[in-house]
C-alpha cells in the first residue's frame, strides 16, 4: 500500500508542477467576467481531516499584473471529491462561492466520506480547471489503523532557501503535514543583504500587504506540490504577524488600536491562505486555532496556539522587545501565561477525556527548558516556554495528574533539530518526549555556542542546527519513529534529501527511547 501511495504521490507532485496548462478548458459561460489564463496560481490545499471529511481550499488569483483582475463581487467555484484521480467515482460535488472580502479564497468542509481512505479534489472557476490535490479521511474510533505518517514543517523564509524539502516531503505522501509555525515571514532582508531569492512586496502592515506576502510564498511550486500530496493541519508562530509578539500588548512605541488593526489583518490573512474551518475564522474575538485532530484510537493530536493569549515575555528591554538571551528574577517569580486560560481547560479537558494510545501536542515554541552562558550569568531565551516557566511546569503536571498516554510535544521556532525529555520538575520523572524539527529554509541557531551548553542540558538528547529539513515521524501502537529528513543544500530546488538521524520513542516509557 505504501508504494502505490507512493507512486501516486509523484503522480501528483507531477501535476503540481507542471499539468497546469493541459487542464484549463476555457468555459464560454465565464468569459463575460474572466477571459485569463490560469485563477488557481496559489495552488490548492486540503486541511484538518476527521473520520469523514476534510476542509479543501483555493484562493482565486489571476497569474499576472496583466491578467484581468477578478471582480469585486463573489465568484461561483465547482468542487468535487472524489475516490479516484480521474474523477470517474465522485463522491462529493458542489458550489462555493468565492467572496472578496476574503481574498476570493474558498474553505469547503467535505463532510460524509468513508473513514480510512485517500480522495482527490479540485476545483472550477471562470472556465478554468484547477489542479487536483489529494486529502484522506482518518480511521473512526474505536478502530485504530496500524500506523501514521506525519510530516513535521516549520519556519520557511522564503529569501533563505528554496523548498526541496516539500518536494521530498511530496513523494513521502504522508498522511497528515503538521505545520508548526512562521509559515511567511513578515520582514525582508535588506537590499545591500544577500538573499538567495526577493519576498515580492515590502514588509506588510496591512490585510492588502499580508495577502501578498501570502501569495508571494503560495507561488513557489514545491510548496503547492506538499499542499496536493496530502492534507496539512497548521498553527502559526510569530512571524506570521510580527517577530517575537505576544497576545494583544504592543511594541514599546507602537498604539495599541494600530498594533491591533495590524494583527487582525494578519490574522484574516493567515485564515484566508490556510486550510482551516469556518470555526478558526476571524472574528471579534480572535481566531480559535487551537483545535483537535482524532486518528482513531491511535492518536489525538491537539494544536495548540502560543501566541495569541500569551503574555509579554519577562525582563524586556524596552528599546529591544521581543525575546532574549537573559535573565531576571521576574522570569520565574511571576505566573505568566502562554496559553490562556481558556486554552488551558480546554487543553486540560482533552487530556482527561483519554481513549488514545498518543497524546501528540503540535505547538511552535520550545518546550524544554535550555540553559545557556552569558556574560554575567546563565541566561535562557525567553521567547520560548523558558519565558513562561511557571505555565510550563503547570501544563507538565497536568499531563502528569491526567496520565495523558505518551504524550510527545511537537515545536518548531528555532531552526534546529532538537530531542528532549519533559519533566516538571528537576528530579521528577520524565512525562514527555519533545521533538523539535528544524526550519525547512530559515537560517539556522549558532550550532557551536549550543553544544557547548549541552554538558549542562542532560534534558536535550539530540541537537543539530546545521542543516534544513523536515521531520517524518512513523506512529505505531508501539513507537513513535522520527527520522530527521535534511536538504543537502538549501540553495539549491533540486537537492537531494537524506536521514541524518533516527529519534525512537517507546510506547510506554515517556521520553526519548533513542537518539
Ligand atoms: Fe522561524
Ligand atoms: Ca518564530
Amino acid at each position: 500500500m505504501a508504494v502505490d501511495l507512493r507512486r501516486r504521490a509523484l503522480l501528483l507532485a507531477g501535476v503540481g508542477l507542471c499539468g497546469r496548462a493541459a487542464l484549463a478548458n476555457p468555459d464560454s459561460r465565464a468569459q463575460a467576467f474572466y477571459t485569463g489564463r490560469d485563477i488557481f496560481t496559489l495552488g490548492v490545499a486540503a486541511g484538518d481531516p476527521s473520520d469523514d471529511g476534510f476542509v479543501i481550499w483555493t484562493r482565486l488569483l489571476p497569474a499576472a499584473l496583466d491578467d484581468p483582475p477578478l471582480p469585486d463581487a463573489s465568484v461561483e467555484v465547482e468542487w468535487e471529491v472524489a475516490e479516484d484521480e480521474k474523477f470517474v467515482r465522485v463522491r462529493r460535488r458542489g458550489i462555493a462561492w468565492a467572496e472578496p472580502q476574503w481574498a476570493h479564497s474558498v474553505h469547503v468542509e467535505v463532510r460524509g466520506l468513508t473513514p480510512d481512505r485517500w480522495y482527490w479534489y479540485r476545483f472550477r472557476a471562470a472556465g478554468v480547471q484547477s489542479p487536483m490535490g489529494r486529502s484522506r479521511t482518518f480511521t473512526a474510533a474505536p478502530a485504530a489503523p496500524d500506523e501514521l505518517r506525519l510530516a513535521l514543517a516549520s519556519c520557511q523564509h522564503f529569501e533563505y532557501g528554496y523548498y526541496a524539502a516539500y518536494r521530498e516531503m511530496a513523494h513521502d505522501a504522508p498522511d497528515l503535514i503538521v505545520h508548526l509555525g512562521d509559515y511567511i515571514y513578515e520582514g525582508n532582508t535588506p537590499a545591500d543583504r544577500p538573499a538567495l531569492r526577493r519576498h515580492c512586496n515590502p514588509p506588510p502592515t496591512t490585510l492588502a500587504g499580508y495577502r501578498e506576502r501570502y501569495a508571494c510564498y503560495k507561488r513557489d511550486l514545491q510548496l503547492q506540490a506538499a499542499h496536493a500530496a496530502a492534507p496539512w493541519v497548521a498553527i502559526w508562530d510569530d512571524h506570521e504577524f510580527m517577530n517575537d509578539y505576544a497576545g494583544d500588548a504592543p511594541p514599546p512605541g507602537m498604539p495599541g488600536e494600530s498594533y491591533l488593526r495590524r494583527r487582525a489583518a494578519a490574522y484574516q490573512a493567515y485564515w484566508e491562505h490556510m486550510p482551516l474551518r469556518l470555526s478558526s475564522r476571524p472574528d471579534q474575538s480572535g481566531v480559535r486555532l487551537h483545535r483537535e485532530l482524532r486518528v482513531g484510537t491511535l492518536a489525538r493530536l491537539l494544536m495548540l496556539d502560543t501566541r495569541q493569549y500569551r503574555a509579554l515575555q519577562p525582563c524586556i528591554d524596552p528599546k529591544k522587545p521581543g525575546g532574549r538571551w537573559t535573565d531576571c528574577p521576574e522570569r520565574a517569580a511571576v505566573e505568566r501565561t502562554m496559553l490562556g486560560g481558556d486554552q488551558e481547560r480546554w487543553l486540560e479537558d482533552r487530556l482527561r477525556a483519554g481513549g488514545c494510545k498518543w497524546n501528540l501536542l503540535g505547538q511552535s515554541v520550545m518546550m524544554a527548558g535550555l540553559v545557556g552562558q552569558g556574560p554575567a550569568g546563565p541566561v535562557r531565551w525567553t521567547d520560548g516556554w523558558d519565558g513562561y516557566p511557571q505555565a510550563r511546569d503547570q501544563l507538565l503536571r497536568t499531563l502528569a495528574a491526567t496520565q495523558a498516554s505518551n504524550p510527545v510535544v511537537f515545536s518548531g521556532d528555532i531552526h534546529a533539530w532538537f530531542a528532549n525529555d519533559l519533566r516538571a520538575d528537576p528530579g521528577t520523572p520524565v512525562v514527555a518526549a519533545e521533538l523539535v524539527t528544524t526550519s525547512i529554509s530559515s537560517i539556522g541557531q549558532a550550532y557551536d555556542a549550543i553544544v557547548a551548553q549541552l554538558p549542562h542540558n542532560p534534558q536535550v538528547r539530540y541537537f543539530e542546527s546545521r542543516k534544513r529539513g523536515y521531520t517524518r515521524c512513523r506512529v505505531s501502537g508501539s513507537a513513535l519513529q522520527a527520522d530527521l529528513v535534511a536538504v543537502d543544500d538549501v540553495r539549491d530546488p533540486d537537492s537531494a534529501c537524506r536521514v541524518i538521524r533516527r529519534i525512537e520513542i517507546e510506547a510506554g516509557r515517556p521520553g526519548i527511547a533513542a537518539a
